[in-house]
């Protein structure tokens, strides 16, 4: 790990001036699940990591917005959760239409941040949403969502997850159906959340490029859900990119049991339908992220996995994915969206350029965006 030094005040300004200038783009937060249990994002919070006035302080204007179904909704009950979310969505693009506006390609993020405004992408996470069929993948194109996770922490019928054991020797035919359907849809291919196999058979069948939205470096915290050096250096090859995840669990092997322990949970969920179902949820996302864990993870060891990422994959192949609101402990120093100057200064300090650090903070997403979604 690097030896932590102290950020002075005039390197996160300098940092939050580079911000200001550039499309900054979070591959990958939770928050909607905030509003289902009625937080309003036009107000600031104490608690989450994510709203619209902490998305202004530090700086960041587009993310991908989640629409995160646990895998205790199964079949048509993944469905209803993900309408359900989505409605969420429309609720906050409905009610601050001067400040955030749903984007669906590239360009689309550009004129919205132009007109400094928060850009909302949409994304699936859990590939177990579509129920299998590709009928609701194609509704859920027409809902506005460009990108979609394969799997979440358990297999899918048709994909293998990083945190399962292997039941489909990584994706089935039917599953490579599904990731050909997304590349002629335009919609990205999200391999966070999948197995290894799963990882190597998607990038063998795909058209188009991939990301990774909210992983990090398994050769610095070695659990399943980060990638390998091989895992980075064929996610180059195929011109895609990874978000490096800002959870404790993904930054540091002291806080890896943790991240164990909170996938467990998830496992266990019992078979429940309709309210009994929600409120279980609810009560869940209150279990796993109502109060902040304690954390040994700093804004400096995110830096390091950064940088390895860089080394091994290249500078155009590496973004940002905090996982904010899906994490119970980020790390020290980035305790919410607010706080991403500091983590931009800690990369200045290392002798990152302007150029570079644009890349990072979002023009690597925009390619991406771009080449899947055609605009
Ligand atoms: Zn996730």
């Amino acid at each position: 790990m690097a030896t932590s030094p102290t950020l002075l005040r005039g390197d996160v300004a300098a940092a939050r001036k580079l911000m200001a200038e550039s499309v900054g783009i979070d591959s990958h937060i939770d928050t909607i699940q905030r509003v289902m249990m009625g937080d309003d994002l036009g107000k600031r919070h104490d608690t989450g990591h994510v709203d619209l006035p902490r998305l202004r302080e530090g700086e960041m204007n587009a993310a991908f917005f989640a629409l995160w179904v646990p895998v205790s909704f199964r079949g048509a009950e993944a469905v209803r959760r993900t309408l359900d979310l989505r409605d969420a969505m429309q609720s906050v693009l409905d009610e601050h239409a001067d400040q955030i506006e749903l984007a669906t390609t590239a360009s689309d993020i550009e004129r919205i941040v132009k007109a400094h405004k928060i850009a909302a992408f949409l994304t699936i996470e859990g590939g177990h949403s579509i129920d299998d069929d590709l009928h609701v993948l194609r509704t859920y194109y027409r809902l506005g969502i460009r990108s979609m996770t394969l799997t979440h922490a358990r297999n899918t019928n048709w994909a293998d997850s990083a945190s399962d054991t292997p039941a489909n020797n990584g994706l089935t035919d039917f599953g490579k159906d599904v990731v050909h359907e997304m590349n002629r849809l335009g919609m990205i291919v999200d391999l966070a959340h999948v197995s290894d196999k799963t990882f190597y058979d998607a990038l063998a069948v795909t058209t188009k490029p991939v990301i990774v939205s909210h992983s990090s470096i398994r050769a610095i915290s070695n659990v399943p859900r980060n990638v390998s050096d091989e895992m980075l250096r064929a996610l180059a090859k195929n011109g895609g990119v990874i978000g490096i995840n800002f959870g404790m669990g993904f930054i540091h092997p002291k806080d890896a049991e943790a991240l164990r322990s909170a996938t467990d949970t998830e496992a266990e969920a019992p078979l429940l339908t309709g309210r009994a179902l929600d409120e279980y949820a609810a009560e869940n996302a209150q279990k796993l992220f109502g109060k902040r864990a304690t954390v040994v993870a700093t804004v400096e060891d995110v830096a390091d996995h950064i940088e390895h990422a860089v080394k091994v994959a290249g500078i155009d192949h590496v973004g940002i994915g905090s996982d904010f609101d899906g994490i119970a402990g980020t790390a020290n120093g980035l305790e919410d969206v607010s706080k991403m100057p500091s983590l931009i200064a800690a990369l200045l300090n290392r002798g990152y350029g302007e150029s570079e650090l644009k890349k990072l903070l979002g023009q690597n997403h925009l390619r991406v965006i771009r080449n899947v979604t055609g605009g």
